[in-house]
């Protein structure tokens, strides 16, 4: 499978408007960072992205995404969810399944309550069917498995993706996280490759630092982390230097590092 990180910035996304520092006025390409989200690409053609955030329409051209077989969510907040109607285009053939857990879907139904309202004519919706994941998910030959985490008091949901063909290959993906129980722990083992929320240096209530991403990328044993959902007070260049002193000292073997937009990774 192929995944892209279509999106790595966090909440208000990288440059911010109206800031001047350092980081949004970088020239280094990977300094701009839109909202997350990661483009999934199995080996029968499925494509699937996780979260659909303001930025969607942009990073979907930008990916060359001709179809799309499902969406799921981490969360309802609006840096996750907002570019959801500019699947419209994709939701010609068929409706597309959205997946959450439970208070997610809910949260997500009275956002887009217009889409579930038969009486809206012209202005266009598109055709979707919104689905409770209560344990695994099969697209086509991938298995989307949701992980139950914390994000600060909510509950939301990280993804771990297995492709039929290689059982022992994983991927996981895990945005807005502050906390992770031992059973998600164990559902999340040990993966070829983590994508993990990592907001800053300092400390923030609902978000994992670059220390405790790293440390929680190092206690699964994954051998490829890449950090996602930045904001605008590191460098990219600097950032990876905090991964690489980081790693030298708490984890040798770990090739960690952070993610950018476009970056493209085969497993
Ligand atoms: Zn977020
Ligand atoms: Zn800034
Ligand atoms: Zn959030």
């Amino acid at each position: 499978m192929k995944l892209t990180i279509l999106g790595s910035g966090t909440s208000h996304g990288v440059p911010v408007i109206g800031c001047a520092c350092p980081v949004c006025i970088s020239p280094d390409s990977r300094d701009r960072r839109m909202r997350c989200s990661l483009y999934i690409e199995g080996p029968a053609g499925e494509r699937a992205v996780i979260d659909t955030g303001p930025e969607f329409r942009l990073q979907a051209l930008k990916a060359g995404m001709e179809r799309l077989d499902a969406v799921f969510l981490t969360h309802a907040h609006a840096d996750h969810i907002h570019g959801l109607d500019d699947i419209r285009p994709l939701s010609r053939e068929k409706p597309i399944p959205v997946y959450g857990n439970g208070p997610v879907i809910a949260e997500f139904r009275k956002r887009f309550a217009y889409i579930f309202r038969i009486t809206q004519t012209g202005g266009g919706k598109p055709r979707i069917a919104t689905c409770i994941a209560d344990g695994p998910v099969r697209l086509g030959s991938l298995v989307f498995t949701p992980l139950p985490v914390k994000h600060g008091t909510l509950d939301i949901l990280g993804w771990k993706i297995e492709q039929e063909s290689a059982p022992e290959v994983s991927a996981v993906y895990l945005t807005d996280t502050s906390f992770i129980g031992g059973e998600t722990m164990g559902i999340i083992g040990r993966p070829d490759l983590l994508i993990i929320g990592a907001l800053r240096g300092r400390p923030h209530e609902t978000h994992f630092t670059f220390g405790e991403a790293l440390e929680t990328a190092a206690g699964t044993g994954t051998p490829r982390a890449f950090l996602t959902h930045i904001c605008h007070e590191h460098s990219h260049r600097q950032i990876e230097e905090y991964c690489r002193s980081f790693v030298e000292k708490n984890a040798p073997g770990l090739k960690a590092g952070p993610a950018w937009d476009g970056l493209g990774l085969t497993l």
